[in-house]
């Protein structure tokens, strides 16, 4: 049997995490926004409230909870704003490929000090030259005794300025196109890396993007991750697995949150002598963003489930990625709408939601790198 009942466990995680976002998120998401503030006191809260990093094991110092747990708590923080929930996220992106495909000696060394002690992290394998193409990657990775030698340069990396250790790839064997990828731990102190200046982007302006450069940096062979040198492509590719359910679990929350304002907004609203929802071009507006949230919650949902049972979720969880994103954008698109002039001034929040929800169809895979996942997973085997 199917059922959709959470456990008592799973709605006090998703109430404890919405009753956040409704006293630590919202009242400063247009602050944040408007100052482009990185929110770092309120993600430390978040850590010392149990919301953050669920994935990582009870052996390493977290929680261990599953998938499904994270999606729940991943609405609720998209909910509050989506700008909070990408530099929140960030960290537990760059854990995800230490959890497939680290050693003990770096889960213990980088996943603790993440659990316990709050430490941020991010994920830099996007290069000026390489986004959806990961392959096109030119950073290399020369083995110099006991240590690498990086050089080259990434882009794009969310929570960059924050991060006190990065997950990145590099070629070690640039002949050997994605199979000579591999994947490092990187100390930010690390001497030869340094940081490009923040970014200044559309929405979710409160999150921290910048590039890296690598100039002659070493890195220890220690920090080799994904089991050998060219197991660094698959391993960081099985991270967004993992990590691709979280960001349609903003994305339907953002959407949701776009929908009440909407909602609320055509009750309060007259034209034509009746409320706006009353009108029926906005009613079925109305009722076409609610199926959409309903599907995308859905389809995270399974995406999630899959993960929890053991069963490889990449199609599923590029569905619910793919389908979540366009709903955000879709839906938050509609709510300007419905709010009309006042939809387009920043007064309201429904400007910040539409400007938030353009990136979740660039960002983690593009809405056209799932469709291309989803027609190799379909067509295998033809
Ligand atoms: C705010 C923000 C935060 C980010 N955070 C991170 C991060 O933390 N870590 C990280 O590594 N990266 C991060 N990224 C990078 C992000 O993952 C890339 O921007 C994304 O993968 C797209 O790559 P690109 O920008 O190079 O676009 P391109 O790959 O150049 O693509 C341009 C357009 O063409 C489409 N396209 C490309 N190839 C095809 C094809 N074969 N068929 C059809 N359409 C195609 C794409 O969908 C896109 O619409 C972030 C980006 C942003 C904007």
């Amino acid at each position: 049997m199917v059922d959709f009942q959470l456990d008592e466990m799973q709605e006090m995680l998703r109430e404890l995490a919405h009753e956040f976002a409704v006293d630590e998120i919202r009242p400063n998401a247009e602050h944040w926004d408007m100052n482009s503030e990185y929110p770092l006191a309120t993600i430390k809260a978040a850590h010392e409230m149990g919301l953050l990093n669920l994935h990582i094991g009870e052996e390493y110092g977290g929680p261990g909870l599953g998938s499904m747990e994270e999606v729940l708590v991943n609405e609720e923080l998209g909910w509050g704003d989506p700008g909070f929930a990408t530099a929140a996220y960030a960290t537990s992106l760059a854990c995800a490929p230490l959890i497939t495909g680290g050693t003990h000696e770096q889960k213990d060394k980088y996943l603790r000090m993440v659990a316990e002690n709050g430490a941020l992290a991010s994920y830099g394998v996007t290069e000026p030259g390489a986004g959806s193409d990961v392959a096109a990657c030119k950073t290399t990775a020369i083995r110099d005794g006991d240590d690498y030698i990086i050089n080259g340069s990434k882009m794009f990396i969310t929570g960059a300025g924050h991060a006190d250790w990065f997950f990145i790839l590099a070629k070690t064997d640039p002949d050997a196109g994605y199979k000579g990828m591999s994947g490092f731990i990187v100390d930010a102190d690390s001497p030869g890396l340094t940081l490009g200046k923040k970014e200044s982007n559309m929405g979710q302006r409160c999150s921290d993007t910048r590039s890296l450069n690598f100039d002659d940096m070493r890195v220890s062979a220690e920090n080799l991750c994904g089991g050998s040198e060219s197991g660094g492509w698959m391993n960081a590719m099985k991270a967004f697995d993992m990590s691709r359910p979280n960001i349609a679990a903003h994305a339907t929350g953002l959407a949701r949150a776009a929908f009440e304002h909407s909602l609320q907004y055509s009750n309060e609203r007259q034209t034509f002598g009746k409320p706006l929802h009353r009108h029926q071009a906005i009613q079925f507006m109305l009722a076409d963003m609610k199926t959409k949230i309903e599907a995308s919650r859905m389809l995270t949902w399974k995406s999630a489930c899959e993960a929890d049972a053991g069963i490889q979720n990449t199609e599923s969880a590029a569905h619910a990625k793919r389908f979540a994103a366009d709903t955000a954008m879709e839906v938050s698109t509609d709510a300007v709408q419905v709010y009309g002039g006042y939809g387009y001034s920043e007064e309201y929040p429904v400007a910040r939601l539409m400007r938030g929800a353009k990136v979740m169809q660039i960002y983690e895979g593009s809405s056209q790198v799932q469709r291309m996942i989803i027609g190799r997973e379909i067509t295998k085997g033809l």
